[in-house]
């Protein structure tokens, strides 16, 4: 269900609770500021969310609220996690769902990393 980008955030989304431990994923990388993870249900042969430890409900309300040298580690961190992985050549692909036209479904800010094939035109 697609969410609305301004709503307060919501201590009880998914995210939150595999930021807690609380539910499992597959973790690819973790520092301070952020964590990455392999998508539940990959849309490319390589799909990882990157989000950031703080509570933002999306890309709008991160770059409004959260100070420069957060988000600087944020931007950072999604570059070293594309890095780490190989995925530079051939290629990757960034995207971050903001509100119900995007269809954002998760209710915590998330940077998606598609590759392992070519992905073909923008938007669907
Ligand atoms: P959105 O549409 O909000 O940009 O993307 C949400 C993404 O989160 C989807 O690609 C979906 O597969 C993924 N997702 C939803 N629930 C879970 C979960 O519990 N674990 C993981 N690893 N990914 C999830």
């Amino acid at each position: 269900m697609p969410i609305d980008a301004t709503q307060p955030y919501d201590d009880d989304n998914i995210f939150a609770k595999i930021l807690r431990g609380e539910i499992p994923s597959k973790k690819v990388y973790e520092d301070e500021h952020a964590l990455a993870f392999h998508d539940i249900n990959p849309q490319a042969p390589t799909h990882i969310l990157v989000i950031p430890k703080g509570r933002y409900v999306s890309w709008d309300d991160f770059t409004a609220k959260a100070d420069d040298a957060e988000i600087a580690a944020f931007i950072r961190a999604v570059g070293k996690v594309a890095r780490d992985a190989g995925l530079v050549e051939p290629g990757y692909r960034l995207l971050a769902n903001i509100g119900p036209d995007s269809h954002q479904e998760v209710a915590h800010l998330h940077v998606h990393i598609f590759a392992g094939r070519k992905l073909g035109p923008m938007l669907a």
